[in-house]
């Protein structure tokens, strides 16, 4: 497979036909957008787990969290920016809001395409189990 060219030089990440959140993005599973940015989509969480619980990725297809730093540009700046556009439009970002990159087996990672969980609306407990 040949690989496109993004303007800042990275390799075009295809998406990944068997990726739920690909499927997402591409519109061939439904989900419920909060926001978009060129490069980012925004969606509840189907299971939510506080009243706020968005799901915030980046369109193309990174594994997980090493991968998309790995990838480098501005990509996970514009994630990062996305989850704050998020928090503020949910009304979260005065009461406080969580942010978390479930990253691997330890962690629970169940969906391999990277995703910020913005989770807020209630008080969070510490430490997570
Ligand atoms: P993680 O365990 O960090 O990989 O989180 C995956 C998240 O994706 C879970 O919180 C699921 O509830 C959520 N999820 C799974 N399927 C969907 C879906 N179709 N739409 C929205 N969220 C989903
Ligand atoms: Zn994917």
């Amino acid at each position: 497979m040949s690989l496109g060219v993004t303007g800042e030089g990275q390799a075009k990440i295809p998406s990944v036909p068997e990726c739920l959140f690909c499927r997402i993005v591409s519109g061939g599973v439904p989900a419920s957008q909060v926001l978009e940015s060129p490069r980012t989509l925004s969606f509840r969480d189907i299971s939510p787990q506080a009243p706020t619980h968005v799901l915030v990725i980046p369109k193309d297809h990174y594994p997980d969290l090493a991968a998309l730093v790995a990838a480098g540009g501005s990509l996970l700046t514009e994630l990062v920016n996305q989850v704050d556009e998020v928090a503020k439009a949910e009304g979260i970002s005065g009461s406080g809001y969580r942010v978390v990159f479930n990253t691997g087996a330890d962690a629970g990672q169940a969906v391999p395409h990277v995703h910020a969980h913005v989770l807020g609306g209630r008080g969070l407990g510490w430490p997570p189990g």
